[in-house]
């Protein structure tokens, strides 16, 4: 299989091969890397993924991405390994909730949400291409909840990687804090900064802004721009479809959409030649998305509080993917597009790139009080808890009215314990909590709580790793 290029979604830029795009952040300039070119899958390779196991449906759909870098069989065992940990034997089953209707469940991993299925494959590819360098990275982010975890979760014990999250002290949910610090693993190193999640961002911001500090020790983020991210939940959604029928049947899909990753996952699947009848972007009241796939208009707001706490976001970063394949791939569009958010606050698309978009993608925002409307019909009538982002989803999945023929694929994002005080609230009850997730709550907790003083916190970085060189 030839290997596959990618290219910057601003363009003006050499290409790259996979290894620099999983090690690397943004493409220079500050764009998203992007393949070049899709592979397309025929009806033939979609049947054949019918009688699969899940880990040799995901070697199989990134197969042509990585092409070059690393062996098929090298690959499946990876994947295998990845998803080995998750707790049901599907690893991502379907549960039938109409007759036509589907919740995806994507909360069977280690930190009980979808992000799992990316970082759990992600962080395996990463050390492997570490490995065989010979070299050490340092992972820095900082969270407000799923994604530290994920992280970590992903991370932990592998031989080539550091990793520290930075997260408020006091200001993240129980459950979400001991998913951080009960890990076990001496390259984990989870830091309680006294301030706010915006400190905790500055904090990361500065250091990787300190060119030589972040050069001794190759500083890398995992976030949701990676493609590796995207690829490995690309794979999910081919899945899915291929159970429910594809490709003899077209499906529709409906995700809980912030940093737009799961739902350009989706998107790229159609591109490989997945047949869906349509896509649908659920949003809370964070509505930059829905906002702009009803007029064109781009246009973040500030951020506001909801109880889908994973959904509050209000600059969409892998959108820009979207921009690039709706304006034929031009990267001079998408870098005046970009260029305009900073000065104007704002863009507009051309009718024809909108015309596109809706021509597949559809809508719907739901505030809080939906989501416990929600919560509560999705209870009542079907009999099953859902978390509160997923309620964003089943809910759009009603509202834009779907071909009843056409099954669909509801993301269950995350386990409706992982946020008991918004369940508790809509349903008058908490959740029942899986073991494992009651289990943390009796685990010894191990962080270092540090002042939000970017000296201090270097100072924590560079005390507990080795210099490159
Ligand atoms: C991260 C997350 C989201 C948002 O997903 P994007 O890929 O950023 O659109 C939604 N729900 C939950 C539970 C999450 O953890």
């Amino acid at each position: 299989m030839s290997e596959i290029r990618y290219v910057s979604t601003r363009g003006g830029t050499a290409e790259a091969g996979f290894e620099e795009i999983l090690l690397g952040g943004l493409a220079p300039g500050g764009g998203l890397w992007i393949p070049k070119t899709w592979p397309v899958f025929t009806a033939q390779d979609f049947r054949a993924m019918q009688g699969m196991t899940y880990a040799e449906i995901v070697a199989r759909v990134i197969e042509p991405f990585v092409a070059g870098w690393i062996r098929p069989d090298d690959l499946l065992s990876l994947a295998r390994q990845a998803y080995a940990r998750f707790d049901h034997p599907a690893v991502i089953p379907m549960v039938q909730t109409a007759d036509n209707d589907w919740l995806l469940e994507l909360f069977h991993g280690p930190t009980f949400a979808f992000k799992d299925l990316a970082l759990q494959l992600l962080a395996r590819l990463m050390d492997r291409a570490l490995e065989s360098r010979g070299e050490r990275v340092t992972v820095l982010g900082a969270t407000s909840g799923d994604t530290g975890s994920a992280a970590i979760a992903g991370c932990a014990g592998r031989r080539n990687m550091d990793i520290f999250i930075l997260f408020p002290k006091g200001r993240v949910s129980e459950i979400q804090r001991r998913q951080m610090t009960t890990v076990v693993a001496g390259n984990v190193h989870c830091i309680a900064i006294e301030g706010t999640f915006d400190d905790c961002q500055s904090l990361v911001k500065a250091m990787f802004n300190d060119t030589a500090f972040a050069t001794s020790r190759r500083l890398t983020a995992v976030n949701s721009i990676n493609w590796t991210r995207i690829m490995a939940q690309t794979a999910y959604c081919v899945a899915a479809a291929v159970r429910l029928g594809a490709p003899d049947r077209k499906v529709a899909f409906s995700i809980p959409s912030a940093n737009f990753g799961a739902c350009l996952a989706a998107w790229c699947a159609v591109r490989m030649g997945l047949g869906v009848d349509r896509l649908v972007v659920a949003t809370n009241a964070n509505d930059i998305l829905h906002r702009f796939f009803e007029t064109g208009h781009y246009t973040p707001l500030d951020v506001v509080a909801t109880l889908s706490p994973s959904m509050d976001i209000q600059i969409s970063s892998n959108f820009e993917r979207l921009l690039f394949e709706l304006y034929d791939r031009d990267g001079s569009s998408i870098e005046r597009l970009m260029g305009r958010l900073p000065r104007l606050g704002s863009f507009d698309v051309t009718a024809r790139a909108l015309m596109r978009a809706r021509s597949i993608i559809s809508s719907h925002r739901l505030d809080d009080d939906g989501i416990i409307a929600e919560m509560r019909r999705m209870r009542r009538e079907h009999g099953v808890v859902v978390d509160p982002h997923t309620a964003c989803g089943t809910a759009a999945a009603r509202a834009v009215g779907i071909d009843a023929g056409v099954p669909v694929i509801m993301h269950a994002q995350a386990h409706p314990a992982k946020f008991p005080e918004a369940v508790a609230t809509a349903l008058g009850e908490p959740p029942k909590s899986p073991a494992k997730l009651s289990r943390i709550r009796g685990l010894t907790e191990n962080m270092t709580t540090l002042p939000n003083d970017v000296d201090v916190v270097q100072g924590y970085v560079r005390d507990n790793t080795e210099a490159d060189g």
